[in-house]
């Protein structure tokens, strides 16, 4: 027998006005059960599995200015590093011998990956692992540009939309950038036939409650099969470096870490089968930070396969969370944690499951 307040939700859930969301938000009543349904559904989709992603951060370079960003292009003292062809083939051995079957190659917006380059790293990769999950992570391209590295055996493709709200997207990032053609890469991406990734941060400068609720009502639409949600962490070398003492950036999200939590478990009673990412910057905000997403209703983690010597460039925010220096020891560490938190390390590509409406 469900509660009033769990029924409250649930037929909240069923057709999500941005209105409603943003009751649920501002109602704190409301949240513990959000978290603890937002778990049971995990766990009716997808159990208590919590799929591996090898993350090689491919470059930090970046035509791109976003204000928040700390490989932002106007950022001279960023260190810059690009990993070429050999390189990102080394990560995935790496990866591969300790048993992972998805790498996600993400960078900053860098001209150096034309199409026939990465088409040329996707093909490599898919044919030394057979059966591996590509996913990209590399900004806004052409539709053609997508669909030529679709072809070329890409599987997945995370671009976070940001903030769903124009007027917030244009705080967030220089004139060149829109959130319209943010969300025509994004349908594009669906289009063509990747899993597709949308996702935003939560606590970013002048963000406000009905901006939330605003980017859970755009995902119920997108129904993109990942959503990556982060919290805003500053970056001292980017215009938001004085984010916490500027009353002109102040945000209306009061505690980012319960919030991101929230938005997590939120997300997962919209979409009970997306695949939401535990992510590294909820990991620096708080060392319990993953262990609570995951019992909202996460469902991955990304460990970082990226050489050690180029970690410390690939810096978006201050005090950017590690698990351990060396892949093997990182992955014993999340193996650990995980089973300790009563969770069940999953290696396998790990892909969507349609749900029984879209099969
Ligand atoms: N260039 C690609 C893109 O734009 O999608 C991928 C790389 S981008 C650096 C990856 C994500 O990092 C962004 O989508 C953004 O949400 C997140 N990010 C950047 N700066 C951040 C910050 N200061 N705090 C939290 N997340 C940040």
């Amino acid at each position: 027998m469900k509660s009033t307040r769990e029924q409250t939700i649930l037929r909240i859930i069923k057709r999500p006005t941005q209105e409603a969301l943003l009751g649920l938000i501002r109602n704190e009543e409301y949240h513990n059960d959000i978290k603890r349904l937002a778990g049971e559904v995990r766990d009716r989709s997808y159990g208590h599995r919590v799929y591996l992603r090898g993350l090689i951060e491919i470059s930090s370079y970046c035509k791109n200015n976003c204000y928040y960003c700390g490989i932002r292009s106007a950022n001279a003292n960023a260190l810059r590093y690009r990993l070429n062809r050999e390189q990102i083939l080394g990560c995935c051995r790496t990866g591969a011998s300790l048993g992972f079957s998805t790498f996600v190659l993400q960078g900053g917006e860098d001209p150096w990956y034309t199409d026939e380059r990465l088409c040329g790293i996707i093909r490599s990769i898919k044919a030394e692992y057979p059966g591996c999950a590509v996913t990209l992570s590399l900004g806004e391209r052409s539709g053609e540009s997508y669909r030529l590295l679709y072809e070329a055996g890409a599987d997945r493709y995370l671009l976070r939309h940001e903030t769903a709200t124009p007027a917030h997207y244009a705080r967030l990032h220089p004139p060149a950038l829109s959130l319209r053609n943010r969300m025509q890469c994004l349908t594009s991406l669906k289009e063509i036939g990747y899993q597709t990734g949308a996702g935003f941060m939560v606590g970013s400068p002048c963000q406000s409650l009905e901006h939330l609720a605003a980017d859970l009502k755009y995902i119920s639409e997108l129904a993109p099969q990942m959503v990556g949600i982060g919290p805003f962490l500053p970056h001292h070398e980017s215009p938001f470096a004085d984010f916490a003492s500027d009353p002109s950036m102040a945000t209306e999200v009061q505690d980012p870490l319960n919030m991101t939590i929230l938005m997590v478990a939120l997300t997962r009673l919209l979409l009970p089968y997306a695949l939401i990412p535990a992510t590294t910057a909820l990991a620096t905000l708080s060392p319990q930070g993953r262990e609570k997403a995951l019992d909202a209703g996460a469902n991955v983690i990304m460990p970082n396969l990226s050489p050690e010597d180029v970690r410390g460039a690939y810096l978006l925010y201050d005090n950017k969370a590690s698990f351990g220096t060396e892949a093997a020891e990182s992955l014993e560490k999340n193996r650990q944690a995980l089973e300790k938190s009563g969770y069940i390390m999953d290696m396998s590509r790990g892909d969507y499951k349609q749900n029984d409406i879209e099969a």
